[in-house]
């Protein structure tokens, strides 16, 4: 059995390539190394699978590459590759979420279809939703995105369901409530308070620090891929994948603080278009369906993700 992950050398994408090597399986990562932050970092997130006998890597662009070769014998996808980011999805920015996130997607879709893979499962995201209005959020309302990206992110999930649709392809789409972890983007909340309580630099916080986030481990959104990979479901399937918590800017500023050992110097900014007031998921689908549930709290997650800070120091 052969597991190809999209997005391999990202954050969460080559936290699953490693966790599907440790299970066993063999693995084909395909990545091109976008600029979207440092590909030096990719590349170094990429360095335990590589010296896997298991692991196979193809540079590739999604939107060019003969997917239907690349996927060939494979017999689970795990699309985790995107453009990432609400910020830089307005303007000029757009065209690159509409080819890395729509078109991308459909020609992996249509590669999957035609050569009879057995699941897809894609990496969708609570950007979905926008500002609901009632929380948690549950797989049943009406998403509202309220960025570009979020558009792209939600136009990839009905295409998922399209072809879950039309042509049986067996996709399961897993809507991400904000990650973070080991190897976090650097473009990311949580990653820049690290950063910034270590070298004492001030964070930008955009608005008074009201936002609320539901912070999903990214071990937690791994095993809830692994799990989709394999579970018995309807094709076309949407399931939350979040932790459910309520945490507010502020206080993850002081847990940050308070996990390094540092406080946090803040630098107060406007708000930012895009960003939502809030996210908070009803995880209890993805309970149901895969049998799943998020392991991590909240300040163990941060503290695993600073000691990965300070060992990328040394
Ligand atoms: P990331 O940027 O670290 O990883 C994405 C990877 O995809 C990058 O390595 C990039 O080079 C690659 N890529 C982009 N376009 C490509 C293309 N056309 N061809 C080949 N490779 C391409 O991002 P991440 O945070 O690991 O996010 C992974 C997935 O999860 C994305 O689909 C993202 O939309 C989704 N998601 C992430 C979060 C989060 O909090 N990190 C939340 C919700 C959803």
């Amino acid at each position: 059995m052969t597991a190809v992950v999209t997005g391999a050398a990202g954050f969460i994408g080559s936290t699953l390539v490693d966790a599907l090597i440790a299970e066993g399986q063999r693995v084909v990562g395909i990545d091109c190394f976008t600029d979207y932050y440092d590909v030096p970092t990719k590349r170094s997130n990429l360095s335990k699978a590589m010296a896997h006998p298991a692991f196979e890597f193809i540079e590739a662009d999604l939107r060019t590459a003969d997917l239907r070769a690349l996927l060939d014998g494979a017999s689970v996808v795990f699309h985790q590759a995107a453009q990432p980011g609400v910020r830089l999805s307005w303007d000029d920015g757009f065209p690159t979420y509409v080819s890395c996130n729509v078109l991308a997607t459909q020609r992996l879709l249509e590669a999957a279809h035609r050569v009879g893979v057995e699941r897809l499962v894609y990496a969708s995201s609570s950007s979905v939703y926008g500002n609901a209005g009632v929380y948690p959020v549950t797989e049943e309302m009406l998403p509202r995105p309220q960025s570009p990206y979020g558009v792209t992110k939600l136009a990839a999930e009905h295409l998922c369901t399209l072809y879950a649709a039309n042509f049986g392809l067996s996709t399961v789409s897993l809507r991400y409530f904000t990650v973070y972890g080991p190897r976090q983007r650097p473009d990311m909340a949580i990653h820049r308070l690290i950063e910034s309580a270590l070298d004492g630099t001030p964070f930008p916080l955009f608005g008074d620090g009201s936002h609320v986030r539901d912070f999903t481990f990214v071990g937690d959104v791994v095993a809830a891929n692994v799990a989709a990979g394999a579970a018995d479901v309807e094709p076309g399937v949407v399931l939350n994948v979040c932790a459910g918590g309520s945490t507010t800017m502020r206080e993850l500023i002081s847990t940050v603080g308070e996990t390094v050992g540092r406080p946090v110097p803040v630098d107060r900014r406007p708000e930012q278009p895009g960003d939502v007031e809030r996210t908070g998921g009803d995880g209890s689908l993805a309970r149901a369906v895969l049998g799943w549930e998020p392991q991590c709290q909240l300040a163990d997650g941060i503290a695993l993700q600073a000691e990965w800070h300070r060992t990328r120091r040394d």
